[in-house]
């Protein structure tokens, strides 16, 4: 008698309904103009970003929509189909080979979506009888990935070093193991240790795979991510990004040694079976490139304003747990209370949004603030105001 569909579609209607009459509902909101960098109009109102993953200001750029609309001109909206057949352009080539060289690895090969690239990088290199092992944190995409691939999941305790040794201590000796991590997590907004995590790798011989979605121009003296931050370039075995965050396009890479790409060329499926990178996307995300290395001085933005903001939320008493990047959690407690501080500080113009179960755990709830290098210090100062102003009323702090 119970069918799981019609369950699901009922889940999901009394939630969202219930969510809804309470005026508590803020998912899918459109954007009905960009502003500028720093501000948005949403229902009729002007409101400031502070949930933008333009980490260095640049959507809305004049140059990148420049080369978008350059690379329409010349090449259309679409292209011939997949990169392995006839959809391959130059321009592909040129962001591939600026992509090696900003990732300071032999090769580089872009894909559809973040989402996509790490499918196709964990399905290309694991299998049966392979194990990986996650952090408990890692975003939903590398989860997915390993589901892909069929090889045994292992998670270990976030950022636990013991605890990966644990893990890889009890892998098979004759299994293959990936460790995958984010580099910046993405509800969390801290860092992963790198430098213990190299040295497990190496101990316990398993190949080690970073997602550098929240830390491509945000880590790093000139925004290369969580090498650059810990002064160790060239330890990571298979660096993934997008090119929708910090680069506000969209697609995402992987780079790593000339044989691991060629491997990836052939292999991967989300690189086989779905259509290559449009021309204006792939233009603009060179273009974003291009201004991110001659404007290094975004990057230190970025890191002024997220050190500025996470240092006077502290002071303010907030929780914004071990955040140490351009992503700031505000622990609310429960879902219902993420969602009326997103309240106030939408009415008080203030453009942030909830990250509730079961994207976090429960009781864990919270408001996600993000910053970027276009935010002023009097526009930080005027969402602080809003922040303190809701969380007191909420009793948050
Ligand atoms: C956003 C994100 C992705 C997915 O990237 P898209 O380009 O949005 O598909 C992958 N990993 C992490 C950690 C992300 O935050």
């Amino acid at each position: 008698m119970s069918d799981r569909i019609i369950a699901k579609i009922e889940y999901w209607r009394e939630r969202v309904g219930r969510t809804q009459a309470e005026g508590l509902y803020f998912f899918n909101e459109p954007v009905e103009a960009i502003l500028s960098p720093t501000r948005v109009r949403v229902r009729g109102r002007e409101m400031l970003m502070f949930a933008s993953y333009s980490y260095l200001g640049l959507l809305g750029d004049p140059r990148l929509n420049a080369a978008a609309q350059a690379a329409v001109a010349e090449f259309g909206t679409g292209t011939h189909g997949v990169r392995l057949l006839a959809g391959t352009l130059q321009l592909h080539h040129e962001l591939e080979v600026a992509l090696a060289n900003f990732t300071n690895r032999e090769a580089a090969l872009t894909f559809s979506s973040g989402y996509a690239t790490n499918l196709a990088a964990i399905s290309a290199l694991v299998g049966r009888r392979d194990v990986v092992i996650c952090d408990k944190l890692d975003h939903a995409s590398l989860l997915d990935g390993c589901a892909l691939s069929g090889a045994e999941l292992v998670r270990f305790h976030h950022n636990d070093l013991a605890d990966l040794e644990r893990c890889l201590k009890r892998a098979a000796p004759e299994a293959t193991k990936l460790v995958v991590v984010d580099a910046v997590f993405s509800m969390d907004g801290d860092i992963a240790p790198l430098p213990g995590l190299v040295e497990l790798c190496r101990a316990y011989n398993a190949w080690l795979m970073v997602d550098e979605a929240h830390s491509l121009g945000v880590l790093g003296a000139t925004g290369r991510g969580i090498e650059e931050h810990f002064g160790l370039d060239g330890v990571i075995d298979v660096k993934m990004g997008t090119l929708s965050k910090a680069i506000p396009s969209v697609g995402g890479y992987l780079a790593g040694s000339a044989g691991l790409i060629q491997l990836f060329r052939h292999a991967a499926r989300p690189f086989i079976f779905s259509a290559a990178l449009p021309p204006p996307q792939v233009a603009a995300a060179k273009a974003a490139l291009d201004v991110m290395l001659a404007e290094p001085e975004r990057v230190a933005r970025v890191q002024a304003n997220a050190c500025y903001l996470r240092e006077r939320l502290r002071a303010l008493g907030f929780n914004i747990l071990n955040s140490e990047t351009a992503i700031v959690p505000l622990i609310c407690g429960s879902d219902e209370c993420a969602y009326q501080m997103v309240r106030e500080c939408q009415q008080r113009g203030v453009f942030v949004l909830p990250v509730v179960s079961p994207a976090v755990p429960k009781g864990m709830a919270r408001l996600r603030a993000t910053v970027t290098a276009a935010h002023t210090r009097d526009e930080i100062d005027c969402a602080l105001e809003v922040f303190a102003e809701a969380g007191r009323a909420l009793g948050v702090i």
